[in-house]
């Protein structure tokens, strides 16, 4: 969209921990040492950067994406909990965008044991004043609802891929932690990888495989979904055949690595992918 990535970038959720409280100036020295490729900002607490770090984010000639505030329901029952809610995603995505951003992402809706077709309604309808909001101010950054970890959260993958379809701003984030967490333990070998990607490139077309956005992470998980992220080897997530997968169908974007040791697993990832 506004940015084509022209391969596979690794980054950070956030600011590498040998940072240490040093900011985001300290972070970007230490994924150039990496050879890293990026760093998510974790907007999940509030939208707020202070100026040094704006400086440092803008300068840095990274890529860029942004995570929203946790805090968001867009099928909350209460008026002004949606309308906050979606004020959060344009606000991350504004300040993703003055940051040169080139993608947000955010877990859009709780279903709240409500009927899953006038769940996705409500997001939809929200989801459409949130990309006309932006649209009148030319931000052309990427909206991505993200597969979400819990069956009690909306945004399973086909839910996201239809909204996708919507919108020419919208496309997936897809968090394949989330989804092997969801179904407990399904979606973790090479077929069913390939599975997801075929999926959204028949159905979203090559741009969707072409501006990817992924998360991975370690994870564990039960019965309903989600517990917590480890990290890679502390797990049974299979990323060295969802990094094949990625390779087999040439995509290209920004993978984003949660695991609690960030830095490290957003190495073991790219290194592997570049071994492949
Ligand atoms: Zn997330």
């Amino acid at each position: 969209m506004n940015k084509d990535m022209d391969k596979l970038n690794f980054l950070t959720a956030g600011v590498p921990l040998r940072a240490g409280n040093k900011g985001y100036g300290a972070g970007f020295e230490i994924l150039n040492d990496m050879g890293l490729d990026g760093l998510e900002l974790e907007f999940v607490r509030g939208v707020r950067i202070s100026d040094k770090s704006r400086e440092a984010v803008s300068k840095s000639g990274k890529v860029i994406t942004a995570h929203a505030p946790f805090y968001v329901n867009l099928n909350a029952r209460e008026p002004e909990k949606v309308e906050a809610s979606a004020q959060r995603i344009i606000e991350t995505a504004i300040t993703a965008n003055e940051l040169g951003g080139y993608s947000i992402t955010f877990h859009a809706a709780y279903y709240l044991d409500m009927d899953k077709e006038l769940v996705f309604k409500q997001v939809e309808a929200q989801t459409r004043l949130i990309t006309e909001a932006l649209a009148k101010d030319n931000n052309k950054i990427w909206i991505r609802p993200e597969t979400t970890g819990k069956g009690t959260q909306w945004g399973d993958l086909e839910e996201i891929i239809r909204l996708s379809k919507e919108f020419e701003t919208v496309l997936p984030c897809v968090d394949f932690s989330h989804l092997h967490a969801r179904y407990n333990g399904i979606s973790n070998t090479y077929d069913e990888f390939c599975a997801i990607f075929e999926k959204i490139g028949n159905e979203l077309g090559q741009r969707a495989l072409e501006n990817f956005h992924a998360h991975i992470a370690g994870i564990e998980y039960g019965a309903k979904g989600e517990k917590k992220h480890l990290n890679l080897e502390e797990s049974d997530f299979n990323y060295k055949d969802l990094l094949k997968a990625f390779k087999a169908f040439s995509v290209k974007g920004a993978v984003v690595c949660e695991s609690p040791n960030i830095e490290d697993d957003a190495k073991l990832l790219k290194d592997y992918y570049l071994s492949l």
